[in-house]
This record gives C-alpha cells, structure tokens and sequence, in this order.
C-alpha cells in the first residue's frame, strides 16, 4: 500500500479558502475597498457592473505596489500588515489575513495594475484562476487598479446560487454605506453600470452621513460625543421622531470598522427607552474608539462581529451618552419643549462652548463595584441587561435546576466523544484537586489549581459552553422546561426578521419559547426557557436573527446548533463580571462536566493549563 495523504495543490487550496472569503460581488468590493484603504488612498473610485457579477474594479491613489509586492500579493498568507502574533492586538490596518487578493484570484478573472510613487513606470499581472497570464511592465499613475471580471467563472453552483442583480448590488451598497461611514475623510465615487451612484468628497463626519442617507438627514441628527479612559464616542443618534421600521440606518465604527452588535445596539435602545412608538428603531451613526488591545477582531473573514474585553462598561457609557446628548438637545421628554431652537443647530455644536455637553453621568460609574448607581438605576427601569451579576448567573444554571440535579450529575451519562485533550486532564489528574481555591482575575479569567499545576480558564467562553450544551441537550430532547410570563411579551420585528424566527420556531419551542402569536411584525411571547429573565428575550431574539443573517446556511446548518450557540452567546456572563466563590467553583465544575470543556461553541480555547513544570522552567 502507498501513502495516500498529499497537500492540496495551491490553486485548490485558494478556491476552497475563497469560499471563505467571497460570498458574493459584495465581499469582492469590501476586500477591495478595503486594501485601498489600508494603502492610504484618498480618492477612491468603485466601479460595478451588473450588480458585479460582470465587473468589480477599484481604483485607488494610495502607495502601490512594487513588482514583487505586485506578484506576492497574489499569494496566500501574503501580508504587508502584520509580521508576527503579537501585531494581531494591535492592528491598525483592515487587512491582516493576507488571503483576499489570493482567494479572489482563485474564482476570478483578475487584473490588477499598480505603481509606486517613487517609480516611472508601473506593474501590470493577469490572474485567471489563481495562474498567472501574463505581466508586465505598465505606464499608469500612481496607486492600484484591481478588476475583478466573472466572479465564479470556475465554480458554476456559486454563480448560480447569486441572487438577482438588485440583491447583488444592495449588499454592494451596503458595503459602500459602511466604508464610506467609516472614513469620511476620504473621497469616494461609486458607478454602477455607467451611471454615478455616489461622489462623496473629503468631508466632515457630518456632511459624510447627509451625503449618503440624503439631505433630509441633516436635521435629524443629535451629536453625540464623549471621552472617557476607555472608550472614545462621536457621532450621531436620530431624533426620535425620524425613527424607521428598519435598521437600516444603525451604524457602530469601531476604529473605523464596522460591526454589528446586537448587545451595544442594546443599549441604545436603552437610551431611547419611552421615546420610540412600538416597532421603531432608533437611526445611528456612532463611531467608538478603543485601545486595540481590547478588542478581538474575529478572525473570521466575513462576520462583523468583535469580542470587547469589557462589554459591560462600554455598554453604560454609551447608554449614558447617547441618553444625555437626547436630554441636551431637549428631545428626552422630561426637558422642555418649548426650546427647540437647539434641534436644528447644525455643524456649530462642537464649536458653540455654551453648548459643548458636558457629560457627567458616567464619572462616578464602576462597573466593577457592585453598589454602583448604575446598577440601581436599571433595574428601577427594568433595563437591566447583564450588568447586574446576580440574576445573569442563574442562568448559568438554566435548566439544571429543574430536575434537582446538580451539574454533574445530569450530564453523568455523558460519554465522552473527541476528547484527547480532556483525558489528560481528567485521567492524569483523576479531577480538579480542589475547587476551593479558585480566584479570578481582571474579572475574567478563573485561576483554578490541578494537581499537575493551575488552570486557566476563560470565564465568558467557559460559560458559553455550558450554556450551548444545555440549550442543545433541552432542544434536541424536546423537553425543556417553560415558565410562564404574567403577561404576554410583545415585540416589534420587520418581516424578514419575523420570517427567520418562524423558521426557527420549532427549535425555540424545544428550548422553552411559547409563543402566542407571530404575525407580521408582531411576535407575541408567553412563556420562556426557565432561567432566562424577562429582559433578555429581545437580546436574545435579536442576536438569533444577526447571526441567522451573518451566518451564510451551510448544507450542514443545523437550526438547533445555531439557536443553542446564539443563546449561549447571549446570556453567557461577560468579561468584566465579577462572580464570588460559589460562582467561580460552580462554573468551573460545570465545565468540565461539559462533552467538550475545551472549546466554546465557537470553537475558541476556553481554558489553558500550566504544569508545575513549566512554572519551574520558568524561574530558572
Ligand atoms: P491583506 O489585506 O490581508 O494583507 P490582501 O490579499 O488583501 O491581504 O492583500 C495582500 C497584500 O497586497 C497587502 O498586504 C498589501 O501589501 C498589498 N495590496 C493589496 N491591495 C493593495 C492596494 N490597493 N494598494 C497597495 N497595496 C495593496
Ligand atoms: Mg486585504
């Protein structure tokens, strides 16, 4: 017998990471707009026709390429943004990952053209299907072309599977929307097959948000600005009355990128509370800055989302903000009516010192102090959402509690599946010595000892874990526990986003959801899982759609493993809670009476360990 194990060739290792990494036209144009970006280009021109699926081409007027860098760039893993590890928590840049143009030039034709300022004369290379037709050298100005000519040309079921051009071209502009949010201080133009759709000037944040969302903006915006040590805020949040059915007008930038949370969009609406009629969403433009130390840029290509090292205190910081900047420009009920001169004041605010909100609600506020106003003053407003730790721990116990069991001894009958890792944990060391001497530490890791040294252990993905594989065992049994509400819960949906929780309405009712009605945009809630407060049910709710809609449905898409991850993504206490002993042991004996203890849900390490030996090692 031969050995029948070999390494992909390249061009079908890019074609299976391009899958990855282009879904659609859409995700061609932000790879590219992207890089131009990163090139520092302050003119940017898109050009698409037929909602991409004949042509992509960006043109930029940033730095370039040399010809090497334009050869290499085609390569996998090939990045000029980052050198080592390290340079992952402090990014700067979009790109990092080093596979767009490489994936894209798998399933491409692709023509690219670039010079450098310093060189007379420029480089020019054809890709079709990740093999180089030709090159060359090129008269052209400065800066880089990409055009990206019939996407999937090699992969037929993905060309087929793009949906109409008017789809194509709404995620394209969709796309466009965010980019040119993001960095106001660039010009961009955008074409679609030969007409102008946008020609947006180096301008202010301002005038860059009444450019895209048209003239009609200008007066509904309320600026919002605040600094604090952690978190840098400015932008702005529409006047109540101009609130949509849709979120199509809800943008977070964080350092100038866009993502999507369901959790700090939380706590906007938090802020609008009383001031919204019943199924509008609030419109906003906010842009956060944080130390890029504290964020974690998923490392997935195409999903929005950022994990933040303490969500609990962003989320207070901007409920305030966007709350005082309502009551400073008299908006909040409470102020006067009567004054509304300051509602149309355009562009001065920041210059008018009179004006200029000095916001004072969040000095005093330590989210890590357990008798801080905050906390108080939520659950006055029955707002609370995680920032009071005791109510969210039991929903550590979610499920458990109900038969009388502890954590162990319901999953006892667990056998274990993939488990190398775990089996040198527990066999080695027959069990965690003693749960006694837990401690955590940042309010985020629990430090636990073994007997062959300590455990480290991630306290949100920890909890995650638990969470998903009750949720999972209750969804797929079908017996989950339900308790009814008072009174009947109702929320406020567009349709589509009422279409995906029909979809899943079986799995929710598995997991404990009673629903009495979904119409239209109404969904009507009587009962939930138990341990699941009230509060939550929107969160909930709205996450499940968001990663519905982020999630693109694999063959093998289990609406169950979706509903239990995005549950578990949704009550899982955060970073930045601190939990007393009890707490610390519970969670740490629940995970490991968890099938896979070493992995959260979405597969990311929840806890390390440390041998005595190489803490010896490293005192020598
Ligand atoms: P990444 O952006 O993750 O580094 P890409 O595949 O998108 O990976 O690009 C690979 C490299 O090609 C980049 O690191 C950059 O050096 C170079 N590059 C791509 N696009 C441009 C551009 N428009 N201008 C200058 N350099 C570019
Ligand atoms: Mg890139």
């Amino acid at each position: 017998m031969t050995d029948i194990i070999q390494l992909l060739p390249d061009h079908v290792a890019n074609q299976i990471a391009a899958g990855e990494v282009v879904q659609r036209p859409a995700s061609v144009v932000k790879e590219l707009l992207e890089n131009a970006i990163d090139a520092n280009a302050t003119e940017i021109k898109l050009i698409i026709k037929d909602a991409g699926k004949t042509l992509v081409q960006v043109i930029d007027n940033g730095k370039g390429m040399s010809v090497t860098d334009a050869r290499l760039s085609f390569e996998r893993h090939a990045t000029s943004k980052i050198k080592t590890a390290e340079d992952l928590f402090q990014l700067n840049t979009k790109g990092f990952r080093g596979e767009a143009l490489a994936s894209i030039a798998a399933i491409a034709h692709v023509e690219l053209n670039t010079k450098r300022s310093e060189d007379e004369l420029g480089t020019a290379i054809e890709i079709e299907g990740s093999s180089v037709k030709s090159q060359e050298v090129s008269v052209t100005p400065t800066g880089t072309s990409v055009a990206v000519k019939n996407l999937f040309f090699n992969i037929p079921a993905r060309r087929n599977f793009l949906k109409s051009d008017t789809v194509e071209l709404r995620h394209i502009t969709d796309e466009f929307h965010r980019v040119a949010l993001a960095h106001p201080n660039i010009a961009f133009a955008y074409y679609h097959n030969g007409s102008e759709l946008f020609n947006l000037p180096n301008e202010n944040y301002r005038q860059r948000v009444v450019h895209v969302f048209g003239a009609k903006t200008n007066e509904k915006l309320v600026p919002v600005e605040e600094e604090t040590e952690v978190l840098k805020i400015s932008g702005f949040v529409g006047k109540p009355q101009y609130s949509k059915k849709t979120r199509s007008e809800q943008f977070f930038f964080v350092n100038q990128r866009f993502i999507k949370s369901p959790y700090l969009n939380h706590s906007i609406n938090a802020a609008f509370e009383g001031l919204l009629k019943d199924g509008y969403h609030p419109s906003y433009f906010l842009n956060l800055t944080v130390d890029p130390k504290t964020i974690d840029i998923n490392i997935h290509p195409t999903k929005t989302e950022i994990k933040f090292d303490d969500e609990h205190t962003l989320y207070a910081i901007l409920r305030s903000a966007v709350k005082h900047s309502l009551g400073q420009f008299n908006i909040a009920p409470v102020l006067d009516f009567e004054n509304q001169s300051n509602l149309n004041t355009p562009y001065g605010y920041k210059d008018k010192p009179a004006n200029a909100p000095k916001i004072q609600v969040d000095r005093s506020f330590n989210p890590f102090s357990e008798n801080s106003d905050l906390k108080y003053s939520q659950k006055q407003h029955n707002t609370s959402f995680r920032k009071v730790p005791n109510p969210s721990w039991e929903s550590l116990y979610v499920g458990l509690e109900s038969k009388g069991n502890t954590a162990t001894d319901n999953f006892s009958e667990v056998t274990f599946e993939s488990n190398a890792k775990t089996e040198s944990i527990f066999i080695d060391d027959s069990a965690i010595e003693s749960t006694k001497s837990t401690f955590q530490i940042q309010q985020k890791y629990i430090v636990s000892t073994i007997k062959s040294g300590m455990l480290i252990i991630d306290q949100n993905r920890a909890h995650q874990r638990i969470l998903y594989e009750n949720f999972l065992k209750y969804i797929t049994i079908k017996e989950a526990i339900s308790q009814q509400l008072l009174f009947p819960h109702q929320l406020h949906f567009t349709p589509s986003e009422v279409k995906i929780i029909n979809q899943l309405k079986t799995d929710l009712e598995h997991a404990g959801f009673v629903f009495s009605e979904i119409s239209n945009k109404e969904i009507t809630i009587t009962g939930l899982p138990v341990g699941v407060p009230e509060s939550e049910v929107s969160i909930i709710l709205e996450q499940l759609i968001s990663d519905v809609e982020n999630d693109v449905p694999e063959a093998n898409f289990s609406a169950a493993d979706l509903l239990a991850k995005s549950m578990a993504k949704s009550l899982a206490i955060k970073n930045g809670q601190s939990l007393n002993n009890t707490e610390q042991e519970h969670l740490v004996n629940s995970l490991f009476a968890c099938k896979e203890p070493n992995v959260s849900p979405t597969n990311r390490t929840t806890f390390i360990t440390m041998s005595v030996d190489e803490i010896e090692k490293k005192f020598v």
